[in-house]
């Protein structure tokens, strides 16, 4: 059988520009300094769970403001998890949107639920003004994702959620630090679920991830849920699942968050107000509205553009990694066939999946580089 591993080939081909999406060799070129951490591991053996699991959801718990965080396997799974400690199951109906990583509905559709889509605004989050009328009594839950890092409109959800009677699992998986008037995540809804993926802006070496909740009941079911359901050796109180978060990736999670992730979001965030100030007077660029109130931390910087696989072009040409994300909104991916929907049923993920582009925005981008970029932008229009 011919194996489908697509990422060799992508991981060389990207790493052959110049300014890159992908920075991991400069984030982690202090790699022996957390090896030299990790040696302890080695020493007492304690690979999963254990106590530096513990600590790292300690500050992880500390970092968001959550009362409960519980380390698990991957992002897909703090979704997946979440949705199962509240219930979901076959025959469920879960909104969410059709513009974001298919993870999302992944996670949705591992349940059993089905995935009922909502349209996106203009700032790619969630429409929260046509939520209420996909509502029906199958109905259970609503997933927003905070795209980019950009929260969306919780209050709104939340009432609704609270008229109608169903959960909030946000996909926070692009926000961590991210804030809304200074609220996290965490503070909008029942859960809120974070990956720390090697391409995250809190990004370990390998799959993990994190859900977080105020919820002394729902956390105590993920704990449980993450280790088969385990209360101890022997006891098992519900049937779970494995996704434990192991004790090397907690340990560089906690490395990063101790030394490196307030730079990793500050120097996002300046960056993208650089390209903001490089590239609004182009008429044929729309940048996000940015709102004061929103604390977006650029998981990625996206503008909506003319031409713009040919724009996307000319750039890799120039050796900028400009990227698009995503370009098929995934109803109409051939995986939701089963789902009925038809091209033209979100115009506005329909829309914005052919004209948005991603810049590299993260914390090794210099000054000099978007200079580059915006000139470079601005000339193709020219
Ligand atoms: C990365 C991502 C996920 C899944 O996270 P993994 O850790 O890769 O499982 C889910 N939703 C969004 C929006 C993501 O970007």
């Amino acid at each position: 059988m011919k194996k489908n591993n697509y990422l060799p080939k992508q991981y060389s081909n990207d790493s052959k520009l110049k300014i890159n999406h992908n920075y991991l060799k400069e984030q982690f070129s202090d790699y022996p300094k957390i090896l030299n951490e990790m040696t302890k591991i080695f020493k007492d053996c304690q690979f999963t769970l254990g106590n530096y699991v513990d600590e790292c959801e300690k500050i992880f718990a500390k970092r968001v403001g959550a009362k409960f965080a519980i380390g698990v396997g991957s992002g897909t799974d703090a979704i997946f998890l979440s949705l199962k400690a509240l219930g979901i199951k076959n025959g469920d109906e879960i909104i969410t949107t059709p513009f974001t990583y298919i993870a999302t509905i992944g996670a949705i559709v591992a349940t059993g639920a089905k995935p009922v889509f909502v349209d996106i605004k203009d700032d790619c989050n969630i429409d929260e003004n046509q939520i209420q009328k996909k509502i029906n009594k199958k109905t259970k839950a609503i997933v927003p994702v905070h795209w980019t890092g950009r929260i969306c409109e919780m209050k709104k959800i939340q009432n609704i959620a609270k008229k109608y009677k169903i959960k909030i699992v946000q996909d926070a998986c692009h926000a961590i630090d991210a804030n809304y008037s200074n609220k996290t995540p965490v503070k909008f809804g029942d859960f809120a679920c974070y990956s720390m993926h090697p391409l995250k802006n809190l990004n370990v070496w390998g799959d993990a991830g994190f859900v977080t909740t105020q919820n002394r009941q729902l956390a105590k079911k993920i704990f449980l849920m993450r280790n088969h359901g385990l209360v101890n050796r022997d006891f098992c109180e519900v049937f779970g699942y494995n996704s434990r978060l192991d004790s090397i990736q907690a340990l560089v999670a906690t490395y990063l968050m101790r030394k490196k992730l307030s730079n990793i979001t500050n120097r996002r965030i300046s960056n993208a107000k650089m390209y903001d100030s490089l590239l609004k007077n182009n008429p044929n660029i729309i940048l996000n509205k940015r709102d004061k109130k929103i604390k977006e931390v650029f998981h990625l910087y996206q503008i909506k553009v003319k031409k713009r696989n040919e724009l996307k072009r000319f750039l890799i040409k120039n050796n900028i990694d400009a990227k698009v994300h995503y370009p098929i909104p995934i109803h109409l991916q051939k995986s939701s066939k089963y789902l009925g929907y038809k091209k033209g049923d979100f115009p506005m993920a329909e829309k914005i999946s052919k004209n948005i582009l991603s810049l590299p925005v993260h914390e090794f981008v210099t000054n000099k580089q978007i200079k580059y970029v915006t000139d470079l932008i601005n000339k193709f229009y020219n």
